[in-house]
């Protein structure tokens, strides 16, 4: 079938773009720009013909793989280029993205409800714009340049435009243009893309809006687009997943947990897995599961409730345009702390439901409750994260206590952001001032902070700061 595709389009690349429906299978050069295919209109993969290229062996081949100053030594994406091939190597940019850990978290992991050292976090909050963004923008901006694109625009519920406005001020390449929905993107967020200096429009209108005005503005003035519809991205995003391999000295997890927004995480992901599993260099898949949040549950509603399924490429599109159609009769517009999960259409849903064939995967919705409690518990075991990357842990822990994970099961929880990118969420968790607790978390249905730290409030007075001390430590 491939070779078929290859031949009637003429294509001799090794890397090449292809249709994600294998009944439709057109291809395209890595150099045509465009996010879905021009036949069906599905999304795109890149795709590799491997036996012309050189993969590796063995993925421990990747443990002396170290180039010294070059981006393969510098870029924990790059490190990993042997696997995502399209890109050239005289063209590989690089602020240090990917740079990332993965701690075991044996105090969040009891929360969990594990045994001791079966809990992992990917702490992707590490890298240079403080999301994980930054592993598939390096990627698409690499191609971007490839391709001679002088702007690049992008939709964003604020990391997507903090990722983008970094990548064009520190490297000067390309200029970003920025569209986000009013008033819901967390202030940390905004102020990276003000600061860096890109030009930010701010529609009256949600993410969704966003979305689709930046799809449209970006075709008419060609202006390169960004969003995980662009397939370059989610090659850069797999490499999360070669490192937490890497950390785990090559053996797979059971489980791999990751909030569910856009859907590009764990789309790309699945393709990680499916790859190394194709080139042999995996014999186990791990698990996936993705974790929504309960105001934006467009995949939990369509894969549990509704039985969407990938169908091995033959997907029952009707079921999901129904489900659209539902909401917008009902004009219902997606609501989550989870700002950066708030998402009511998801641009991968179709990759995202291959990978949860690929991966065995099950779907789950964490209310804002939750998702504020599972923070306060990452915070305090370790280095913290957003309210949306939160979303894995909560999930995680629900999934220990409805048995589908098992107390001695490895499970690796993707922490999609630092926990600077929303101070307010987390002030307002800890506060003793209930009217901004309100604001912030009450709204939202969040009754309790069970895990509150409560700033000690004493005089200017010596001795009490003394005997104030003496009482809480
Ligand atoms: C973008 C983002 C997500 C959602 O990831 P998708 O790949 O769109 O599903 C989750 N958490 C954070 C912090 C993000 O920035
Ligand atoms: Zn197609």
């Amino acid at each position: 079938m491939e070779a078929t595709n290859i031949s009637v389009s003429a294509r001799v690349d090794v890397a090449f773009q292809r249709c994600i429906l294998p009944s439709c299978g057109a291809t395209y050069g890595i150099e045509d720009v465009r996010v879905e295919c021009g036949r069906c209109g599905h999304l795109l993969d890149v795709a590799y013909d491997w036996d012309r290229l050189a993969p590796p062996a063995s993925l421990a081949e990747f443990d002396a793989a170290t180039i010294p100053g070059q981006p393969e030594a510098q870029s924990g994406v790059w490190r990993f280029h042997r696997l995502l091939p399209f890109a050239q190597r005289d063209k590989l940019v690089t602020i240090g993205e990917g740079r990332t850990l993965l701690q075991r978290a044996d105090r969040v992991g009891q929360y969990v409800g594990l045994s001791g050292g079966e809990l992992h976090l990917q702490y992707e909050g590490l890298n240079p714009s403080g999301s994980f963004k930054d592993n598939g923008m390096v990627a698409a901006f690499t191609h971007a340049r490839t391709v001679g694109a002088k702007r690049a625009a992008c939709a964003s519920t604020g990391n997507t435009s903090a990722s983008l406005a970094a990548f064009c001020s520190v490297t000067r390449l390309l200029s970003a243009v920025i569209f986000i929905g009013s008033g819901k993107i967390s202030y940390g967020k905004l102020s990276q893309a003000l600061d860096y200096g890109a030009l930010t429009i701010q529609i009256a209108g949600d993410f969704d809006d966003a979305m689709q005005r930046v799809r449209e503005v970006s075709q008419q003035l060609g202006i390169y687009l960004v969003n995980s519809v662009n397939p370059f991205r989610l090659e850069g995003q797999k490499t999360i997943m070669y490192r937490v391999l890497d950390a785990l000295r090559w053996q797979s997890p059971d489980w791999i947990v990751v909030p569910g927004g856009n859907l590009g995480n764990s789309s790309a992901f699945g393709k990680a897995f499916a790859e190394l599993k194709e080139l042999g260099l995996i014999d186990r898949m791990p698990r996936l599961a993705v974790i929504n949040a309960a105001g934006a549950n467009t995949l939990y509603e369509l894969y549990e409730k509704r039985g969407a399924r990938w169908d091995g490429g033959k997907p029952d599109s009707a079921l999901v345009d129904d489900y659209y159609r539902e909401l917008d009769e009902s004009h219902a517009k997606a609501s989550t702390i989870a700002s950066a999960i708030e998402i009511n259409r998801p641009v991968n849903l179709y990759k995202c439901l291959r990978a949860l064939e690929d991966m065995d995967g099950v779907v789950r919705e964490v209310t804002d409750q939750q998702i504020m409690d599972a923070k306060a518990q990452v915070g305090a075991g370790g280095l913290g994260c957003e309210p949306a990357s939160a979303a894995s842990v909560a999930g995680a822990k629900l999934l220990r206590s409805e048995g589908i994970i098992g107390p001695e099961e490895r499970v690796v929880c993707i922490l999609t952001g630092h926990q600077l990118k929303d101070p307010d969420a987390t002030v307002a968790y800890h506060t003793t001032d209930q009217e901004k607790f309100n604001q912030v978390l009450g709204r939202r249905g969040v009754k309790r902070a069970s895990y509150a730290n409560r700033a000690v409030a004493v005089s200017n007075n010596l001795e009490e700061i003394i005997r104030a001390i003496q009482l809480y430590s």
